[in-house]
C-alpha cells in the first residue's frame, strides 16, 4: 500500500523527521486558505498522486509540471485550479497518468544541496538497506543508470538495528559534517525507526536537502507498506486512497484474493501462487498474454471464487478465461460452484477453458457438465494454455 506525500508528512512529524510545513487542499479556495495559513511568499504547490517524477510531469491538458512555486496565495489558488481534476502523466504513471484530486501547499525551502535517501527491503540479503546519494533531485533513475557508483548502500542488520558507525558512514558519503551530520544522524535514526515501526517496504526521500542555513530537511516523500502487516496498523490503513489503485485490485482485496491486474487479454483463475505464475508463463509460451495474476488461495469459499470470476468478467480487456485448478486443500467442486454462481449473474460470452485436477475433480467436472455453461475442457496445463490462446485468437 502507498500513501500521499501530505500523509507521509504526518508520519514524518510523528517520528521526528524534519520537513517543511504543509497543508492539503482539494479545491482552489482551500489552496488559497492553506497558502494564507502557511504564510510567507515562498510557497510550493504539488500535485498529490501515488507516483514520483511530478516536477517533470505534464498534465494531459498541456499544463506543464506537477510542482510549482507560487509567490502569493492568489497564485497558489490559480495553480491549484489548473491541477485539480486534471490528469498528470509522469515517467512513473504510465501513459494513462493519474487524476489529481488533491494538492499540497507547503513552505518552499532554500536549497544548497539536493541529496537522495531511501530505505528499502533488500530481498537478496533479507535485510533493510539504506541507499544514499549526493546526487539527489529529480533524476535519480539516471544516476543509477549512468553513475551507479554515486549511489551508496548501507545494509542494516534487522536484529542489531542501525548502528552509529553506519550512520557516520552515510553522513560521510553524503558529505555532511559538523552540525549537518548531527542533524542527519537524528533524521536517519528516526526515519529508520519509522520504517521498522510502520512495517514499510520502502521510504524514499528525494530530495533530502541542505539549506543555506545548514538545516537538513525532507522535501519529498514516497512510502510503501507491506500489505501483509497492515492489520497491525489501522491508522495507516485509514490513509489508503483506493482511487489511486487499480479498481480490479481494490475489489479483489475486499474478498482477500491475491490479484494483480496486467495488460493482456487472457484472464487466469488459479489456486496457489506458484501455479498462477506457471500458468501465466505457459500462456506466454503459447503466444498469449495474461490479463491478470489471480491466486484464489487454498481455502477459498464459493463466494470468493464467484467474486474472483466476476472481477475477471467485468474487465473489458478480457477476451478469454483459463481456469487452472490443482485441488489439494482447495476442492474442485467449490471452484465449479463459484464459477456457476458468477455465470448465473453475469453473461459469459467469451471462451472459457477449464482444467480441473485433484480433490473432488469428478464432482467438479460433473457440476460443470450438467450446467449449460459453454466450457472447453482441458486435460493438462499445456493443453489448456494452447486451447485458450487458440480460442482468443480465433
Ligand atoms: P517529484 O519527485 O515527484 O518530482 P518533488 O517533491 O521531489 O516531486 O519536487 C520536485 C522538485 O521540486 C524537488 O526536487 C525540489 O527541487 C523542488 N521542491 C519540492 N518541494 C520543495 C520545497 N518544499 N521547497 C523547495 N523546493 C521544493
Ligand atoms: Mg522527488
Amino acid at each position: 500500500m502507498n500513501i500521499h506525500e501530505y500523509q507521509a508528512k504526518e508520519l514524518f512529524e510523528k517520528f521526528g523527521v524534519p520537513s517543511p510545513n504543509g497543508m492539503v487542499a482539494s479545491t482552489a479556495e482551500e489552496a488559497v486558505a492553506a497558502a494564507n495559513a502557511i504564510g510567507g511568499n515562498d510557497l510550493v504547490i504539488k500535485a498529490q498522486v501515488h507516483a514520483g517524477g511530478r516536477g517533470k510531469g505534464t498534465f494531459t491538458n498541456g499544463f506543464k509540471g506537477g510542482v510549482h512555486f507560487p509567490k502569493t496565495p492568489a497564485e497558489a489558488g490559480d495553480l491549484a485550479s489548473k491541477m485539480l481534476g486534471q490528469t498528470l502523466v509522469t515517467h512513473q504513471t504510465g501513459e494513462a497518468g493519474r487524476l489529481v484530486s488533491k494538492v499540497m501547499i507547503a513552505e518552499a525551502a532554500d536549497i544548497s544541496r539536493e541529496l537522495y535517501l531511501a530505505i528499502l527491503l533488500d530481498r537478496e540479503t533479507s535485510q533493510p538497506v539504506i541507499v544514499a546519494s549526493t546526487e539527489g533531485g529529480m533524476d535519480i533513475e539516471e544516476v543509477a543508470e549512468k553513475t551507479p557508483e554515486k549511489l551508496v548502500r548501507q545494509f542494516v542488520h534487522p536484529l542489531a538495528g542501525l548502528q552509529p558507525y553506519e550512520v557516520r558512514k552515510l553522513a560521510g558519503a553524503l558529505e555532511l559534517s559538523g552540525d549537518q551530520a548531527k542533524q542527519f544522524s537524528k533524521l536517519i535514526k528516526n526515519l529508520y525507526k519509522l520504517f521498522i515501526d510502520c512495517d514499510c517496504d520502502m521510504v524514499e526521500i528525494n530530495p533530502l536537502v541542505v539549506t543555506p542555513t545548514g538545516d537538513v530537511l525532507a522535501l519529498d516523500a514516497k512510502f510503501g507498506f507491506d500489505d501483509n502487516a497492515l492489520y497491525r496498523h489501522p491508522e495507516i490503513v485509514a490513509m489508503r486512497d483506493t482511487s489511486e489503485e487499480d479498481p480490479r485490485e481494490v475489489e479483489a482485496s475486499t474478498f482477500d484474493l491475491n490479484y494483480i491486474g496486467l495488460d493482456g487479454n487472457i484472464a487466469c483463475l488459479v489456486n496457489g501462487a506458484g501455479l498462477a505464475m506457471a500458468t501465466m508463463d505457459i500462456i506466454k509460451h503459447f503466444g498469449g498474454d495474461p490479463a491478470n495474476f489471480l491466486d484464489v488461495g487454498g481455502g477459498a469459499t464459493k463466494e470468493q471464487v464467484s467474486a474472483a470470476f466476476k472481477i475477471i468478467l467485468s474487465d473489458p480487456k478480457v477476451e478469454g478465461i483459463l481456469v487452472n485448478i490443482f485441488g489439494g486443500i482447495m476442492q474442485c467442486d467449490i471452484i465449479a460452484e463459484g464459477i456457476l454462481a458468477a455465470a448465473a449473474e453475469l453473461e459469459l460470452n467469451i471462451p472459457l477453458v477449464v482444467r480441473l485436477e485433484g480433490t473432488n475433480v469428478a464432482l467438479g467436472k460433473k457440476l460443470i457438465a450438467e450446467s449449460d455453461l459453454a466450457v472447453i475442457g482441458a486435460d493438462n496445463l499445456n493443453d489448456a494454455a494452447k486451447k485458450i490462446v487458440a480460442a482468443v485468437k480465433g
